[in-house]
């Protein structure tokens, strides 16, 4: 399979305090970085997943792949081989047709004024795309995510949480994409309605060969629906692969805590729950040497005074620590 989606170096900066605050507070440097450093890469019909905890930059990543927020210098974002950083908004339009982002608020995303009908269509006027059956076109998407054409006449708040997810999928198909980023597919859905919505997915990536990048905090959903995974701590990743062979044998010491913490549901896999100590520190004082040093258990003098590069175990699964789990 090769890379259909290319991230390379990407850093997203914000203003986090307005000049004045910085001034008086004697901060000089008044951005965060919410994203560093972060490669990655998404071949045609695969899944991959990014996990990590609230503010870690997961939805800063989405949002900047699909142009929403801008990637700082120095950062690279190819799309079926063609660099999108720096790009003209209009030429950025065209490459958004092939790929599509459900974002994070499955009701509140809709527009509450428009009909499922024009909801699940708006993709060909933002395009430009005439001639076309709306009612039609309508019609199809819908079938697609399993909702007869009745549901083409609804507005979003007469849509139950999971109904309002499959318009959000039907929206996202209208343009045949390659590529589809969703933020929080399952996010305040019950757990069978997640289960439908996970199961659309994947029924959805193996009838149209479409790759999906899918962020959540849920890691039983990473396993049930994704290939390979990437692990986010303070707006890097910390650790990245087959999403098995992170589940058998994390590497990072972050990655075994998250996986700890996790609900086992066959009691014989159980593993020891690892605690994490402390807080996650502020983006605006990020720690020296190894930035998970503060909560790690185990922490040496060299991770409070180096951070550690990346290291390969081999099969694509790469991560970042002096003193790796040993993957037994
Ligand atoms: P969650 O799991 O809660 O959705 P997340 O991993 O998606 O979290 P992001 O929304 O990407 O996290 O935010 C990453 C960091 O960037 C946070 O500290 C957030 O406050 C900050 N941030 C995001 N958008 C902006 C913005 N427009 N201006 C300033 N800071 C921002
Ligand atoms: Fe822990 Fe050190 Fe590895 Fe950082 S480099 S995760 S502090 S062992
Ligand atoms: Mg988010």
């Amino acid at each position: 399979m090769s890379a259909l989606l290319d991230v390379e170096n990407l850093r997203v900066r914000f203003r986090s305090l307005g000049m004045l605050r910085a001034l008086a507070t004697g901060v000089d440097d008044p951005f965060i970085d919410a994203v560093c450093d972060v490669s990655f890469q998404v071949r045609e019909g695969e899944t991959l997943g990014l996990v990590g905890e609230s503010g870690s930059g997961k939805s800063t990543i989405a949002r900047t792949i699909m142009g929403l927020t801008p990637a700082h210098d120095g950062s690279s974002i190819r799309f079926g081989g063609d660099e999108l950083v720096g790009l003209p908004q209009r030429s950025f339009t065209a490459h958004r047709r092939h790929m599509t982002m459900m974002f994070q608020d499955p009701v509140g995303s809709l527009s509450p004024r428009l009909t499922v009908r024009s909801l699940v269509t708006e993709p060909f006027k933002i395009h430009g795309i005439t001639g076309r059956d709306l009612d039609k076109e309508a019609k199809r998407l819908l079938e697609m995510v399993g909702l007869t054409e009745d549901f083409a006449r609804r507005f979003p708040h007469q849509l139950s949480g999971g109904q309002a997810r499959r318009v959000g999928v039907a929206r996202a198909l209208a343009l045949d994409p390659k590529l589809i980023i969703a933020d929080e597919p399952t996010a305040g859905l019950d757990v069978s309605v997640q289960g439908e919505v996970l199961n659309l997915l994947a029924r959805l990536q193996d009838e149209l060969g479409i790759a999906i990048l899918i962020i959540t905090h849920n890691l039983n959903v990473v396993r049930h629906i994704t290939d390979r995974m990437a692990i986010m701590y303070l707006g890097r990743f910390v650790e990245q692969g087959p999403t098995e062979d992170i589940f058998h044998n994390p590497r990072h010491p972050y990655t075994e805590a998250l996986l700890s913490a996790n609900p086992e549901p066959d009691p014989d896999a159980r593993k020891n729950r690892v605690e994490i100590k402390g807080e996650v520190p502020s983006l605006m004082n990020r720690p020296q040497g190894c930035e998970f040093h503060n909560r790690c258990n185990y922490a040496q003098d060299l991770c409070r005074r180096k951070a550690p590069g990346v290291s390969d175990a081999g099969d694509g699964h790469v991560y970042t620590c002096h003193f790796p789990l040993d993957g037994g």
